[in-house]
């Protein structure tokens, strides 16, 4: 596996694979990776001849408070597992590289960052958008690789790619979750014995929303009033449980399939996020 770390030297490696005909598959993280990134990284090696694998901490989306410098780092750790997977490039930019100080051209999106995540975060979602719009450039890929896990961040890059004209394909994997149903993720870490148990309700409760729509259940304030209640009675600060539209984001009010039930809840000082989509397969329903 190759590392490189200068943006100009990914652009030519990109030119490369072009001219080689070679159609790459690409996949951003934060790093510190999961069995969750993993599941990507074997989608993109499914769907592509050779697969470029970014990671870079992205200042521009965390807020002022938020844990841009606590956000785990393990790069070593990181290269040997991606390294073990095949992937064939991996892409570690240092941020003064990927922006200049004085930089002035940012994306904005309008309508679908507004509501979950993008109400409690300003300014995230344009960090995202800008930091993903600027690993195409530099990547060029055919198609690139994201995660359920952030179902308004997937939907907010398909939005941008079709807005933007952006030539690349936008593949969304499920999400992965620990043995005990806990959603993977890098901030789980932060997370303690107690916190962690008591956040199993998070997913505890998606999975008894999906069975009572299966039962017939439509009212869609009742499933957010179950997931608020549950989290807080666990114990959980929540940002917000909302029942949208799964493509436009847009609340509904009856369940229906392509539903994304969203919650968002902080436990102890880690801020978790899960979903589910009704009607669509999800591993929550064997557990
Ligand atoms: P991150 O490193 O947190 O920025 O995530 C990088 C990519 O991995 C994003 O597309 C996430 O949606 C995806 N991802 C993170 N956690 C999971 C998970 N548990 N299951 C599936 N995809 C995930």
């Amino acid at each position: 596996m190759k590392t490189v770390h200068d943006p100009s030297d990914m652009q030519s490696l990109a030119r490369c694979y072009r001219r080689q005909g070679a159609k790459v598959g690409f996949v951003p993280t934060m790093g510190s990776l999961h069995e969750g990134h993993l599941s990507l990284v074997r989608r993109a090696r499914r769907l592509a001849d050779c697969v470029v694998v970014s990671i870079f901490v992205n200042p521009i989306q965390f807020g002022p408070g938020e844990d841009f410098e606590q956000y785990p780092r393990d790069a070593k750790r990181d290269a040997t597992l991606l390294s073990d997977e095949g992937v064939d490039l991996l892409f570690m930019p240092r941020a003064a590289e990927m922006y200049a100080t004085d930089a002035s051209v940012f994306l904005d999106e309008d309508d679908l960052s507004r509501g979950l995540c993008g109400a409690k975060r300003p300014g995230h979602f344009r960090g995202v958008l800008t930091v993903v719009c600027k690993l195409f450039m530099l990547v060029q890929p055919s198609v690139a690789v994201f995660g359920r896990k952030d179902a308004q961040q997937a939907a907010l890059i398909q939005q941008m790619v079709r807005d933007l004209n952006i030539p690349v394909e936008i593949d969304v994997v499920p999400i992965v979750r620990e043995r005990d149903g806990l959603a993977m993720s890098s901030r789980n870490v932060f997370l303690s014995a107690e916190e962690r148990r008591h956040a199993l309700v998070i997913w505890q409760t998606l999975r008894d929303v999906r069975k009572r729509f299966r039962g017939g259940e439509t009212d869609a304030g009742a499933a957010c009033r179950l997931l608020v209640d549950r989290m807080r009675a666990a114990g959980g600060v929540v940002d917000y449980a909302c029942c949208v539209d799964a493509s436009m984001l847009k609340p509904v009010e009856q369940l229906r399939d392509n539903v994304l039930v969203a919650v968002a809840c902080t436990f102890g000082r880690t801020r978790l996020i899960d979903n589910t989509v009704l009607g669509l397969p999800d591993a929550l329903d064997a557990r």
